[in-house]
C-alpha cells in the first residue's frame, strides 16, 4: 500500500487520493491547439520521477503536487496546490 502525506492530513492510504496528471500536462490559456492536443492526448509514461497533480477526494478534498518515482512509488516532495476546497 503506498502512503501518501498530504500536507493537511498527514500521511493516508492511496486509495484516498485520485490522481489527476502530471504536472507539465495542465493547460494554460495561451498554449496553441497543438499543445492542447499534446497533452491530452499523447504524454509520455517515465520511468522515474514524476511531478504530479492528486486530490485528496475521500480526506480534505484539497489538491497537492507530488514528486513520485514512477518504478517504486517512492514519494519524495509534497505540496499543496491551489486553495483549499
Ligand atoms: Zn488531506
Amino acid at each position: 500500500m503506498m502512503l501518501i502525506p498530504c500536507p493537511h492530513c498527514g500521511p493516508r492510504a492511496h486509495a484516498e487520493f485520485t490522481f489527476d496528471r502530471p504536472v507539465e500536462a495542465i493547460t494554460r490559456p495561451d498554449d496553441t491547439a497543438d499543445a492542447l492536443v499534446r497533452n491530452l492526448f499523447s504524454r509520455d509514461n517515465p520511468r522515474g520521477h514524476s511531478r504530479e497533480l492528486w486530490r485528496h477526494t475521500y480526506g480534505c478534498r484539497a489538491w497537492i503536487a507530488l514528486t513520485r518515482d514512477t518504478a517504486t512509488h517512492a514519494i519524495t516532495d509534497v505540496q499543496a496546490w491551489g486553495a483549499k476546497a
